[in-house]
């Protein structure tokens, strides 16, 4: 990318980039002044067991194609793993090779601009809490689901980032003791449960037991099944996809269940791109939720909202920290 221009950030030329680097794909985009997406590049993630290396060309290959040779003001990431309270390394992320990685200098050094660092649940918190579904809100919880789960809360009506960057990491508490091995090297973690590859597991898990659309979409290979293929067929009708958005949602509200007792929040917020399926997702979410927190039947139940972003909020809050971090 050409250098931006020495005052991209200041005469309102140069744009602002979100990137999210998920455990399956990077989409990046140019975030406008009025929250506008409007250019937008998609990359797989070339998974935890290759070089650091392809993992950055990728986020490279997306971030170029948005600026489109245009001047850029600044690139924020919001990183599907555990960031340091300094906003500068990825200490450890259970679906990308980083560990320890000096990721944000390296991609400003490479890249020329400024570049701002989180984890991708906080992006998508402060998203939310700035212009969106927790607008307003002093305590709210944000839960990401996508390959896995990521967490935020917001205290204060800020980020909590704990102690060492790290708070809000629910989607490795154990859920099920000797449950599901988990790529994080645990078991039973609850993004084994309720997560973009829970409800693909769901899926495979039950391929050629069941009749469903998605032998057919997947043409009968459960490797080749893929999470918008359950959506999709979960749109159309078909019952196996709808029971396995079922079975998430209630496993994605007991889990919300236990934070909620944690944090007494006003609001809950589902974004990541699970949360593009919408109240299939939630509905059983909200009943689960009822269901299994404390004292249910004498307090408020908090509801539980699609983040306003949807599956873009960690790009969104990814743009505003680039933003922040350049003065803009
Ligand atoms: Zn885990």
């Amino acid at each position: 990318m050409a250098p931006p221009h020495e005052s991209a950030s200041r005469d309102g030329t140069g744009l602002f980039i979100g990137v999210d680097v998920g455990g399956t794909k990077v989409l990046a985009a140019e975030v406008a002044p009025d929250d506008s997406l409007p250019r937008i590049a998609r990359r797989s993630t070339p998974g935890r067991r290759v070089e650091v290396g392809l993992v950055e060309t990728a986020l490279d290959e997306a971030v170029r194609e948005v600026a489109d040779g245009r001047p850029v003001a600044g690139v924020g990431l919001a990183a599907a793993g555990f960031v340091d309270a300094a906003g500068e390394r990825v200490m450890f992320a259970p679906h990308l090779p980083w560990r320890g990685e000096d990721v944000r200098a390296r991609l400003a050094a490479r890249w020329e601009t400024v570049v701002a660092l989180d984890n991708d649940a906080n992006c998508a918190a402060l998203a939310e809490c700035v212009a969106g579904a927790a607008q307003g809100a002093s305590e709210a919880l944000v839960v990401t689901m996508g390959t896995g789960i990521g967490g935020a809360v917001v205290l204060g009506g800020r980020v909590h980032r704990g102690t060492n960057g790290m708070a809000g990491e629910f989607g490795h508490a154990q859920v099920v003791p000797d449950g599901a091995p988990c790529e994080c090297g645990g078991r039973g973690c609850w993004e084994q449960y309720s997560s973009g590859n829970a409800l693909v597991r769901f899926a495979r898990d039950r391929l050629g037991h069941e009749p469903t659309v998605l032998e057919e979409m997947c043409g009968g290979v459960p490797e080749r099944l893929l999470g918008p293929m359950v959506t999709e067929a979960a749109e159309h009708g078909d019952l196996l996809a709808r029971q396995a958005f079922a079975s998430v949602g209630d496993w994605l509200g007991v889990g919300l269940a236990n934070l909620v007792a944690a944090f007494d929040p006003e609001v809950v917020v589902v974004g990541g791109g699970v949360s593009a399926a919408g109240d299939r997702l939630l509905e059983p979410a909200r009943s689960a939720l009822a269901r299994s927190l404390v004292g249910a039947a004498h307090r408020r139940v908090p509801p539980v909202l699609r983040a306003r972003f949807g599956p873009e909020a960690g790009v969104v809050g990814a743009a505003y920290l680039a933003r922040g971090a350049a003065g803009g």
